[in-house]
């Protein structure tokens, strides 16, 4: 992926408000899907070294060095945008990550699952597999006949036009095709979110990083 990265340095609008201990905080957000990866702080040379590297330096607190996120667990962040908060007192960085953010191998520190709607959406559909199909309606949507989840995003897409434009009851439909489409690839073996990649593409950003793809 950091073949694909602009290299140009990035600037920051504003003058940053470092605290008395020279530092700021950084808040690491996914780019693409929006999750809020880590929370790290900066000081001068960290923030210069992010912006002209467009990768994530830190000051390390407790070892008092700068470090480079990922520099031993491969797990960089390729950083998008940096941006300042309404007090310039708090960082806000738009990243890729390459690999899990928390030391703990989790995706974000907060959790692997501490992602936006979308995310939590598609790890609810996946972690169905293989359940019941009786007792769960997600488990018969993934089941080896196709013609359920098929059948339902036609019907519910259908449903969409058939409501009242501009209604609650068309907002419902539609959020019926938005999860009966995520299940339908993921019984076909797609990662749903690969939606959201496609769409940052189109917006200028590279890839999210995939679980599978550790
Ligand atoms: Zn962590």
């Amino acid at each position: 992926m950091s073949e694909t990265q602009p290299t140009d340095a990035l600037t920051l609008s504003g003058t940053p408000r470092f605290d008395d201990d020279g530092l700021i905080p950084a808040i690491c957000q996914d780019a693409v899907d929006g999750s809020v990866l880590m929370l790290a702080w900066m000081n001068v040379d960290a923030l210069e070294r992010t912006l002209t590297t467009r990768r994530a330096w830190f000051w390390s607190r407790s070892r008092a060095e700068l470090w480079e996120k990922g520099a031993t667990s491969g797990n960089a962040l390729a950083v998008h945008d940096v941006r300042l908060d309404c007090d310039q007192d708090a960082l806000l960085v738009m990243v890729s990550p390459a690999g899990p953010s928390c030391h703990t191998g989790a995706r974000t520190c907060w959790g692997d699952d501490a992602g936006p709607l979308l995310t939590r959406l598609a790890g609810t559909i996946e972690s169905r597999r293989g359940a019941d199909p009786e007792t769960s309606y997600v488990a018969r949507l993934l089941g080896a006949d196709r013609s359920l989840a098929a059948s339902k995003v036609a019907e519910e897409s259908a449903e969409v036009l058939d409501a009242v434009p501009g209604s609650d009851h068309q907002v419902e439909e539609a959020a019926d095709v938005l999860f009966h489409l995520f299940a339908l690839l993921a019984r076909d073996g797609v990662d749903p979110l690969r939606v959201l990649d496609v769409l940052a593409q189109r917006e200028g950003l590279p890839p999210r990083w995939l679980r599978d793809d550790a």
